[in-house]
């Protein structure tokens, strides 16, 4: 069975794993750049290049461990017989940031070389601090220390296929502060990593085999526990047996569904207050909501959970809401964009993994209840992929939205603002209608969960600030647009071939190699896929409405 990196932290998770996976799928099970990303082959490559060098690309190396185990790891550049580079779609942000305390000072863990090279600095002492650090990167649970059980995997490799040859293993990482000038990339858009010098690679490296053998040896299908760190259910690194290992959890009640669940449940008792961690209980058979008792659900908002799933209904809080929405301003802009997360910046002024908006949506209110269908009032952009045209759709929508004063709606302002002020920076020539813009961004958001300083200036003091507007047990705990929508309107996104963000970046990226016709059905999808977002905006707030009562306006209130 041939395994990489990834399928070893995989068979590492639980027990379990090894026996609900088909060994065939082992290899490879995540985390491969993909062909979008060959541009930073060429970069780096042209910065190693010189002439006489021999250069090796795309080398895949096997060695043939234990137990029918072969381990298999892919290596960008093979250079003179010396050096190997491997590329990573990362940044190295997070392994930048890892600081410890030394004589009152923070040291940075990685520092870089006279070559230029990041590589560890071990303090003289091994203290707490450096110490916390240093667990991280031998964590399977934390993304560093994936990163860096890859690099100890590939050293392994190496140094068990050419024990003579003392090969020296750079992994090259994203610098997420780089800008693209929009003329040529630089070697400022990585970092160089020599992960060699942390301690203990190689038992780390075999420990995790061994570990995985034994699991593949048991082949136990039994359920085992579910942990929190294993199972990273909802993480961007979940395991692909989620939604079988979870099953017996009942959809939407379940007791990972309250409010902060993460920080478990405390029991007074006579002994003194004793804690429960989430996922004890569910492993002691505390699967639904209904099963922590009363008496633990301290907090508010829990309680008002509880409450709306005990007697399966729509808690609200009237006057909130209503005060929240009379702050509105006609006509209202339902505003919403969708942007793309690249590895390389395409554009000038982007960096790695920033987001490049392509597309918006609006909706216009003009006169208050009038938008009676979708496609009325509905202005939408969606940028040429093969061209910056990021300019073309800030004009656009500036023209759209700079004829009044009043209320921008957004969801989750947060992104939207972000958006804002990159373009801002982009093209410092529109700086004050973008100002204006932002200022003028209101949070549906707000209404629908709570905004403390928002409803601080509308009166509203204590508890009030603290709790939420709305809950209904279909929620989930989640306030996530595509949830609320579906209280008002339980069919919106039916039927929508890309219904939801990432499905949506994914869908513009192909654009670029696809065919005229197939180009144009995505453009298609897209457009009612980012027009949905806005027009369920709008819904939700005629659907609030009609909770606070069937004829209340925001006009004559
Ligand atoms: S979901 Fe959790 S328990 Fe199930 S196989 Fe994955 S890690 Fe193991």
């Amino acid at each position: 069975m041939l395994v990489n990196s990834s399928a070893v932290l995989n068979y590492n998770r639980c027990r379990r794993f090894a026996a609900l996976n088909d060994p065939f799928t082992a290899l490879y099970l995540s985390g491969d750049f993909s062909d979008e990303n060959s541009v930073f082959h060429d970069i780096l490559l042209s910065h190693l290049y010189q002439p006489n060098r021999e250069i090796r690309k795309n080398i895949n190396l096997t060695y043939e461990f234990e137990h029918e185990i072969t381990l298999s790891e892919n290596y960008d550049f093979i250079i003179d017989d010396k050096n190997v580079y491997c590329l990573l779609p990362y940044t190295s942000t997070e392994i930048l940031e890892l600081k410890y305390k030394e004589d009152k000072q923070k040291l940075q863990l990685f520092t870089k070389n006279s070559l230029g090279v990041y590589t560890i600095r071990y303090p003289e002492i091994i203290t707490r601090s450096f110490q916390e650090k240093l667990d991280k990167l031998y964590s399977a649970y934390e993304t560093i220390g994936r990163v860096v059980f890859s690099y100890a995997l590939k050293s392994y490799i190496l140094k068990k296929v050419y024990p003579k040859k003392n090969y020296q293993l750079y992994y090259v990482l994203l610098n997420s502060d780089y800008k693209y000038d929009g003329i040529s990339y630089t070697d400022k858009l990585y970092h160089q990593f020599d992960f060699s010098g942390i301690k203990n690679l190689n038992e780390i490296v075999e420990i995790a085999l061994f570990r995985m053998i034994n699991h593949l040896e048991l082949n136990d299908f039994t359920p085992c526990m579910l942990v929190k760190k294993a199972c990273e259910k909802n993480q961007t690194n979940e395991c692909k047996f989620t939604k079988f290992c979870y099953s017996h959890l009942p959809e939407n009640t379940s007791i990972l569904a309250y409010f902060n669940s993460h920080l478990g449940f405390n029991e007074l008792a006579d002994e003194g207050n004793i804690h429960h961690d989430t996922y004890d209980l569910l492993n002691d058979g505390y699967v639904s909501m209904q099963d922590v008792p009363i008496s633990w659900l301290k907090d508010q908002n829990r309680l008002m959970q509880r409450y709306c799933v005990d007697n399966q209904s729509l808690y609200y809080h009237l006057d909130k809401i209503k005060k929240g929405l009379m702050t509105l301003k006609y006509p209202i802009y339902y505003l919403d964009f969708e942007a793309l997360p690249q590895a390389i910046p395409k554009f000038i002024g982007e960096s790695p993994y920033s987001q490049s908006v392509f597309q918006y949506s609006l909706h216009i209110e003009n006169q208050e209840n009038e938008l009676s269908s979708i496609s009325k009032n509905h202005f939408g952009f969606i940028a040429n992929p093969n061209k910056d045209e990021r300019e073309d759709l800030l004009k656009n929508l500036i023209k759209l939205l700079s004829q009044t004063d009043s209320s921008i709606v957004v969801y989750n302002k947060t992104f939207e603002k972000t958006r804002l002020e990159e373009l801002k920076e982009i093209f410092p020539n529109y700086r004050k209608e973008i100002d204006r813009i932002i200022s003028r961004l209101f949070d549906l958001l707000d209404i629908v969960k709570i905004n403390k300083s928002f409803y601080q200036e509308l009166g509203f003091k204590d508890e009030d600030l603290e709790t939420y507007n709305l809950y209904h047990p279909d929620l989930n705990g989640s306030y996530s647009l595509k949830k609320v929508i579906k209280l008002f309107n339980p069919d919106a996104y039916d039927n929508l071939i890309i219904n939801d963000g990432v499905k949506a970046y994914k869908a513009y990226l192909k654009m670029a190699d696809i065919s005229p016709i197939e180009a144009e059905n995505t453009k298609r999808d897209l457009f009612l896929y980012c027009r949905q977002d806005t027009y369920s905006m709008y819904q939700i707030i005629q659907g609030l409405k009609q909770l606070i009562s069937p004829d209340f306006t925001v006009k004559n209130s």
